[in-house]
């Protein structure tokens, strides 16, 4: 991970450039979500060695076992979260930090939770250093949500879900909308859930996405 170089210069940009249009011919419609896709150095969240795959519509390691996601399937999952300004977000699973601050580009109040100790303490250090405002980071498990915080007008969800966590079900505001990956490890079906003004829950599927594992509780007790 690029720690001392935040160097964005026209070749980034024309190659984020073009990533932007694949995204946008894959379906991706948000013109806010495309906005903030091409606003983010996508190469800083990534070691400086592998620079020509942070423009590529893939996912990446990014050490832990863990990968930063597909940029198609962030656009996709922002897209479907429907992100207004100054709303309060909830992520689970920081990772890398880069969905994090693709939401904070639509002007989201990000609270985001890592249960790897290594990636939390590497992705704070990092999102201070490039200067990126508006997101908070926990390291925690994320099936408990943050009950301290709560309740959350969006909640998204970064990792396989085997059902909804009822915590985050429960902290999520009458009116607000939880993304995520719902299913088994090797296949998941992307998934809206709507909790409406009277509590009720509506949900909707959108397609097969594959994740990696929501595990359970912090990876390194304590
Ligand atoms: N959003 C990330 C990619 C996420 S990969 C990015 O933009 O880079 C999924 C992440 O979820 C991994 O970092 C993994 O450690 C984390 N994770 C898995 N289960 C979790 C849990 N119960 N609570 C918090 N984080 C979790």
């Amino acid at each position: 991970m690029v720690i001392s170089n935040f160097e964005d210069n026209y070749r980034h940009k024309g190659l984020r450039r073009k990533l932007v249009e694949e995204i946008r011919s894959k379906g991706i419609r948000s013109e806010a979500v495309l906005k903030a896709i091409d606003e983010v150095p996508r190469h800083w969240f990534l070691d400086p060695a592998f620079l020509e795959f942070a423009y590529q519509d893939k996912p990446f390691p990014i050490g832990c076992d863990q990968t930063i996601s597909q940029p198609y399937t962030v656009a996709f999952q922002t897209e479907l979260l429907d992100v207004k300004p100054f709303q309060k977000v909830l992520e689970i699973g920081t990772g890398s930090g880069y969905q994090a601050c693709i939401l904070s580009k639509l002007g989201a109040r990000v609270f985001s939770i890592e249960r790897q100790k290594k990636l939390y303490d590497r992705t704070k250090d990092f999102l201070q250093k490039a200067g990126f405002r508006g997101i908070k980071i926990f390291y925690g498990d994320g099936y408990q949500g943050l009950p301290a915080y709560a309740p959350f007008d969006r909640i998204l969800i970064t990792a396989a879900a085997p059902e909804i966590p009822t915590a985050l079900l429960e902290q999520l505001k009458p009116g607000g909308k939880m993304v995520l990956p719902l299913g088994k490890p090797g296949l998941q079906t992307m998934t809206l859930v709507v909790k409406k003004e009277d509590g009720s829950i509506l949900t909707e599927q959108h397609g097969a996405f594959v994740f990696v594992p929501m595990l359970p509780d912090k990876a390194n007790g304590n």
